[in-house]
Order: C-alpha cells, then sequence, then structure tokens
C-alpha cells in the first residue's frame, strides 16, 4: 500500500492528521502544486504570485523539504499542468491519495484530473486540518450556516472546543519508494529578478513552518504582544501590531488549532482578557469564511457574490492603474497600496479601505481588486480574500453594506500623517 500525501495548505509536520495518517502506508512520497500560470487583471498580465509571496511559498516549502527528509518522505514540486502526479501514482503503485478538503475548487480539479488520468484506481481520502472545526462537529449542518458571523461565532463558540493539536510523528518511516525529493526552484528560475525587503515593510517575515513557530514565540511569549492585540490591532506600520500569523495560516506552516491551543496557555500563564479573547474572534473569522466557501463554493468569484446582486460597475482600465500605483486622489489610499506593492502586505485596517474605496467609492469590477489582492498578498487565502472582497463590495456577508469614509478612517487611524508619509515620501 503506496499513497501520495499531497500538501498544499498544509507546509508542517506539527499537528498534520493527514501525515500520520499517511505514515501508515508502506511508501510515502509528499506532493506540492506550484502554481506559476500567469493571471490577467484589467487586460494586463500578474505573475500568479509577487516575489514576496513566492518568496514566502518557496521558504516554506524549503523548511518542509528538510523536515520531511528527516522523516524519510522524499518531497515532489510540480509546476501546474503537469502530469506528473498521474505518472507517478501509476509508477509507484499508488493506491491513496491524502489531502486537506479543499474549501475552494482549483486543487480539487488539479487531484481530480489526475485521478481521471492516472490508470491505477485511487482512493482519496480528505480531513479539515485547516479548519478549528471539523464540519462534522458543527451544531448544524453547512446548509444551515448563518449568512451573519455573529451568529454563527454564537453558535460554535459557546458549544465546540477545538480538539487539541497532535505531535509531529518522531520515528522515520523505513519508505519503501526509493525517490529523489525535487530541488526547489530558485526564484530567478521563475522569472523573478532579485528583489530586497523594504525596510518600511510590516511583514519581513521568513516563511516556514519552523519560522511560523518563532513568529508566534515572539509574539506570544517572548513580547507578550497578545495581551494587547484588541487595542494595537487597528495598527498600520510596525511589526507587533497583529499577530502576523496569516501566511503561517495560509500555507498551513501552522494549524488554526496550534494558534488556539497557544491562547489558551498564554490565557491560563500570563493572563486572559479582551485582547486574548479577540486573536480567537478573529481565527473565527477565518473560519467562518472558509466555511462560506464551503456552504457557496464558486459563487464567492462571481460578481453578483453569494448575495447573488447586480450593481452597475464600471471596467476603467485608467482607474486600475492609479489605484494599484498609488495615484488616486486619497492620499490613505495610495499609502495603502503602495505599501501593498512594495511589500505584498498590508494590515486588515488597510484593506478594508482600499477594497471599499476601489469597489464603493470609484464603483470598479471588484473582482479586479480581488484579483490583484490574490497576485499581491503574501498571505492569499483564497476563502479569506474572496470572502473580504464580497463582504466588502456589497455581495457577501455584511448585513449593513458598510462603505467607508476613508478621509475620516485616515484621520482615526492615521492621526499624525505617519503611515502616509512613510510611503508617500
Ligand atoms: C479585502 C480583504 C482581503 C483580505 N484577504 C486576505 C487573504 O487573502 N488572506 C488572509 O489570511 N486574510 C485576508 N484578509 C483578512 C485580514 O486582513 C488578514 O487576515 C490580516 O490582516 C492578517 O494579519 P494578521 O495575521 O496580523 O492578523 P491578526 O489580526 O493577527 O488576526 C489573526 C488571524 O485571524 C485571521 N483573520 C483576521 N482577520 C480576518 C478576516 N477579516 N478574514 C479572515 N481571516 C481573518 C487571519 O488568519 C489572521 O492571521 C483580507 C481582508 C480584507 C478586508
Amino acid at each position: 500500500m503506496n499513497s501520495i500525501l499531497i500538501v498544499n495548505q498544509l507546509l508542517r509536520v506539527k499537528d498534520n492528521t493527514l501525515l500520520i495518517k499517511a505514515m501508515k502506508s508502506k511508501g510515502l512520497i509528499a506532493y506540492y502544486f506550484l502554481d506559476h500560470q500567469q493571471k490577467e487583471i484589467a487586460s494586463k498580465a500578474f505573475p500568479n504570485k509577487s516575489f514576496f509571496a513566492r518568496k514566502f511559498e518557496l521558504e516554506s516549502l524549503h523548511n518542509l523539504k528538510i523536515n520531511l527528509e528527516r522523516l524519510n518522505i522524499p518531497l515532489i514540486i510540480d509546476q501546474v499542468g503537469s502530469d506528473h502526479l498521474a505518472t507517478l501514482v501509476d509508477r509507484y503503485s499508488i493506491d491513496s491519495l491524502y489531502s486537506i478538503d479543499f474549501a475552494t475548487s482549483d486543487e480539487q480539479r488539479l487531484i481530480e484530473k489526475a485521478i481521471k488520468k492516472a490508470k491505477t484506481d485511487l482512493m482519496w481520502i480528505k480531513d479539515h486540518s485547516d479548519l478549528l472545526y471539523p464540519l462534522q462537529k458543527l451544531p448544524f449542518n453547512l446548509q444551515e450556516l448563518p449568512e451573519v458571523f455573529t451568529v454563527f461565532r454564537k453558535k460554535v463558540e459557546k458549544y465546540n472546543i477545538p480538539e487539541k493539536p497532535l505531535a509531529a510523528p518522531e520515528r522515520p518511516l523505513s519508505n519503501a519508494l526509493i525517490i529523489d525529493s525535487t530541488s526547489l526552484p530558485a526564484l530567478s528560475d521563475l522569472g523573478y529578478s532579485n528583489s530586497t525587503i523594504d525596510s518600511r515593510s510590516a511583514h519581513p517575515f521568513k516563511g516556514g513552518e519552523d519560522a511560523g513557530w518563532e513568529r508566534l514565540d515572539h509574539y506570544f511569549w517572548q513580547t507578550e504582544a497578545l495581551a494587547k492585540y484588541k487595542q494595537t490591532r487597528n495598527g498600520l506600520i510596525g511589526l507587533d501590531f497583529s499577530s502576523k500569523l496569516s501566511a503561517y495560516l495560509a500555507f498551513g506552516c501552522l494549524s488554526p488549532r496550534s494558534v488556539y491551543t497557544e491562547i489558551k496557555e498564554f490565557e491560563s500563564s500570563v493572563i486572559a482578557n479582551q485582547d486574548t479573547y479577540w486573536l480567537f474572534f478573529e481565527l473565527l473569522w477565518r473560519e467562518y469564511f472558509k466555511l462560506i466557501s464551503f456552504k457557496h463554493k464558486d459563487r464567492i468569484f462571481k460578481i453578483e457574490g453569494i448575495l447573488n446582486r447586480s450593481y452597475e460597475w464600471g471596467e476603467n482600465n485608467a482607474l486600475f492603474e492609479k489605484w494599484i500605483g498609488g495615484k488616486t486622489k486619497d492620499d490613505f489610499v495610495n499609502a495603502a497600496m503602495i505599501e501593498l506593492k512594495s511589500t505584498g502586505w498590508i494590515s486588515n485596517r488597510a484593506r478594508q479601505n482600499v477594497a471599499s474605496y476601489w469597489a464603493k467609492n470609484l464603483k470598479q469590477n471588484w473582482i479586479w481588486g480581488a484579483r490583484y489582492f490574490e497576485a499581491q498578498l503574501i498571505d492569499y487565502d483564497a476563502s479569506a480574500n474572496w470572502g473580504n472582497w464580497c463582504y466588502v463590495s456589497g455581495v457577501g456577508n455584511d448585513p449593513r453594506d458598510r462603505k467607508f469614509n476613508t478621509q475620516r478612517q485616515a484621520e482615526m487611524y492615521d492621526p499624525n500623517n505617519d503611515y502616509r508619509r512613510l510611503w508617500l515620501q
């Protein structure tokens, strides 16, 4: 019995239930789809991932490769579009594929394609390792998932406690399959010219499971910044105003259960307050958008969104250029868009403002905005990105359909102009 473990959104060895199950096989290969196709937005070609996101991804893969090699498990990395997965299945008589149950359809389709192409009969074993709560443990079925976050939150936080995370496997597999790991491509092999990290970046962090735990250790235990999270989370400048765990969660370097368990340990040994609760509250937002994707499937990618609501959307290429280049009439929006372009990351406050400005002030096709974020963000996560964009654009789960007054927001969150000065000078 030989197996392949698909590691997309699962770049870790700790709290990896699928890895533990798959290690019961005789032979095991870990496999990653690297998506390097270009995407078009507003008649313009963009790399599928920005330099910053690709760098984080490759660092995470490098770290995983080392951690898997200790367990005697090779890691194969293939570019999307190759038929290598089906070939591996046949060559190594694979009978089981393991992967998370992907909340959106892209990865799902790649695996289905490989299953169809392979001559061997395959079992596909999936779980919800990227969630706090497995779907079957929710106090309602998916079709009854509330369309308002607060209703969902009250239901789940009252009844459910996430399960304890699992330790990393210790004993290497006596792997029956002799196969070499893929050498990781360099950024230059993938067409990226050398780019350095901007010294102003709020997200200069390295990718990988080990780096994820270092970041968590710093934010929770070394600085105890978690104890003030709710008070600082609307910040715009610096390293510690929020947890900066999003990219580690998006690539699956850390599991949400691990972060939850660390919050609980912090609460019992340092302090339990509104701030510590609020990080859990944000993990519930992440969870909510994943569940929304399971429920509404590809509707989150459609212009009418999950509300199936039609608006008149403009499609002005010149406005798009101005928006992504930080050259609109709004200096707060401009500062954030320049930060996004220069670093691949902006805070939640900045994301809400630039997205609302694009969709509600300029009234432009929100899909262009979401696709630009998808290409640019280090922490891109399909459910979180498209769910938030639907929400901000009036076609998602915001019961109040709010519009941000960006100048008022600038006065509140950047009263001394520090943020705008940092990025506009
Ligand atoms: C238009 C728009 C697009 C976004 N796109 C993404 C995306 O592609 N990937 C992504 O991870 N987040 C996205 N977010 C949510 C949020 O902005 C980021 O998760 C957060 O800023 C990341 O910083 P942090 O890790 O320091 O978050 P913290 O404030 O420390 O929060 C802790 C964790 O909770 C989760 N979280 C927090 N807020 C949200 C939220 N609103 N929705 C979903 N999860 C949340 C994240 O996993 C985050 O790491 C988007 C928000 C908006 C408004």
